[in-house]
């Protein structure tokens, strides 16, 4: 049975809870009765800890929108051709038949 972490997001009491794959997530803190977030772990390096998770909110809206500024200037390649230049002009060479 895996170990899973938790953490209160309102009291940010942390505490792990030892639970099947199938059981449903925690949700409620023991503490103060507060909403709690899973913590993922197993070295994926994406471990909250402490504050700082709303940090990572800041920059991910930070990110929105410098993400938005950067589509928008690529999105569309300044590039008019007009397919009708491509026509040649015309040659009106004699042919010389001798
Ligand atoms: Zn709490």
């Amino acid at each position: 049975m895996p170990t899973y972490q938790y953490r209160c997001l309102d009291c940010s009491y942390e505490f792990e809870e030892f639970q099947a794959i199938s059981d449903p997530p925690l949700t409620v803190c023991p503490v103060c009765h507060g909403k709690t977030e899973r913590i993922i772990t197993g070295g994926a390096g994406l471990i909250f800890k402490g504050s700082g998770f709303y940090i990572t909110d800041h920059r991910s809206s930070q990110y929105k929108a410098e993400a938005a500024k950067e589509n928008k200037s690529t999105a569309k390649p300044s590039k008019h051709k007009s397919p009708k230049e491509s026509s040649k002009p015309p040659t009106t060479s004699p042919a010389t038949s001798s």
